[in-house]
């Protein structure tokens, strides 16, 4: 699951009390944008092991303080009382602390079991990183349709709304063509935590772009 977790933030910025879109971008990535800085400080791990699961090499053995529930229940609080200071806007808060909630489910759909509760097992995963025939549709389709929703939701204010939208499907495609069918390999390096942390923040840039554009309509 990659552009899979923006499928709630299109959601929730369609309707009144969402946030503005790249803040849902933000918050439904926090946690990877936290897993994969964390990685890149030593603060957790991960490996690359060939054919750990059918879609990818990753095998995340540690990352008890993104990845657990409890962590994204933390993540989210944050964010949410974050939100709450800047908007002053309860319903909107609460949307965003879900958000980043809503990424350790969607995880837990396609992970093999990897995630925790709490940073020790049991660990969990559904693992339909290993059913790509399914994983890969269902992620396409929940992108590309709550995308849609969000589209019907809102008009058009700018010129510019048609070239924002088509640089974020773009970078939405690309990122997760490189994802799905990149080069693979056994090593970890931070140039992958880097590529990861730029990803997420063109996609941010570009809902900034989108959200910019247009608003909810009448
Ligand atoms: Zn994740």
């Amino acid at each position: 699951m990659f552009i899979g977790h923006y499928a709630p933030a299109f959601l929730a910025s369609g309707t009144r009390q969402g946030p503005p879109l790249w803040l849902g971008a933000v918050a439904t990535q926090a946690i990877d944008l936290a897993f994969f800085s964390f990685a890149l400080m030593g603060i957790e791990h991960y490996r690359l092991i060939a054919g750990a699961t059918a879609s990818n090499w990753l095998d995340l053995y540690d990352m008890p303080y993104t990845h657990s529930l409890v962590g994204a229940a933390c993540w989210g609080l944050a964010l949410g009382l974050v939100t709450l200071a800047v908007w002053r806007n309860r319903a909107m808060a609460a949307i965003v602390a879900a958000l980043v909630v809503s990424h350790w489910l969607l995880d837990l759909l396609v992970h093999r079991p990897d995630l925790t509760l709490a940073g020790r097992p049991p660990l969990l995963g559904l693992g339909l990183w290993n059913a790509p025939w399914l994983e890969k549709p269902l992620e396409l389709a929940i992108t590309f349709g709550s995308l849609a929703f969000y589209i019907r939701r809102t008009q058009a204010i700018s010129r510019w709304a048609l070239p924002a939208l088509g640089l974020l499907i773009a970078e939405l495609a690309v990122f997760q063509a490189i994802d799905w069918f990149g080069a693979r390999t056994t090593r970890v390096e931070a140039g992958q935590q880097g590529l990861a942390l730029f990803a997420y923040a063109m996609v941010i840039l570009a809902t900034a772009l989108v959200g910019a554009t247009r608003r909810i309509r009448a």
